[in-house]
Protein backbone atom coordinates (compact mmCIF):
# COMPACT_ATOMS: atom_id res chain seq x y z
CA UNK A 1 0.00 0.00 0.00
CA UNK A 2 2.80 2.34 0.13
CA UNK A 3 3.73 2.59 -3.72
CA UNK A 4 1.07 5.05 -4.21
CA UNK A 5 1.96 7.75 -7.12
CA UNK A 6 1.17 11.10 -5.96
CA UNK A 7 -0.66 13.46 -7.97
CA UNK A 8 -0.79 16.88 -7.77
CA UNK A 9 -3.86 18.17 -8.59
CA UNK A 10 -3.32 22.53 -8.60
CA UNK A 11 -6.05 24.06 -6.61
CA UNK A 12 -5.31 27.18 -7.05
CA UNK A 13 -2.70 30.01 -6.06
CA UNK A 14 -2.70 32.29 -3.22
CA UNK A 15 -0.17 35.04 -1.96
CA UNK A 16 1.17 34.82 1.47
CA UNK A 17 1.79 37.85 3.54
CA UNK A 18 5.02 38.03 2.61
CA UNK A 19 3.78 38.69 -0.63
CA UNK A 20 5.08 35.41 -2.32
CA UNK A 21 3.24 33.68 -5.01
CA UNK A 22 1.75 29.99 -2.85
CA UNK A 23 0.45 27.11 -4.88
CA UNK A 24 -1.59 24.75 -3.58
CA UNK A 25 -2.37 21.24 -4.82
CA UNK A 26 -3.62 18.10 -3.59
CA UNK A 27 -3.37 14.39 -4.19
CA UNK A 28 -7.06 12.63 -4.38
CA UNK A 29 -5.89 10.98 -1.60
CA UNK A 30 -6.01 13.97 0.74
CA UNK A 31 -1.95 14.49 0.98
CA UNK A 32 -1.46 18.26 0.21
CA UNK A 33 1.65 20.31 -0.73
CA UNK A 34 1.94 23.81 -0.70
CA UNK A 35 4.97 25.45 -2.51
CA UNK A 36 6.21 29.17 -2.45
CA UNK A 37 7.77 30.68 -5.27
CA UNK A 38 9.79 33.89 -4.03
CA UNK A 39 9.07 36.30 -5.93
CA UNK A 40 12.55 38.62 -5.82
CA UNK A 41 13.82 41.47 -8.13
CA UNK A 42 11.42 44.49 -8.48
CA UNK A 43 9.69 43.62 -11.37
CA UNK A 44 7.53 40.50 -12.68
CA UNK A 45 7.63 38.74 -15.10
CA UNK A 46 4.21 40.12 -17.12
CA UNK A 47 3.24 38.82 -20.69
CA UNK A 48 4.04 39.74 -23.74
CA UNK A 49 0.83 41.11 -24.62
ZN1 LIG B 1 -1.50 10.55 -3.05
Amino acid sequence: MGDHVHVRLSQGLGVSEEGELVEYSRCRCGATWTKTYEVTGGEPDRPDW
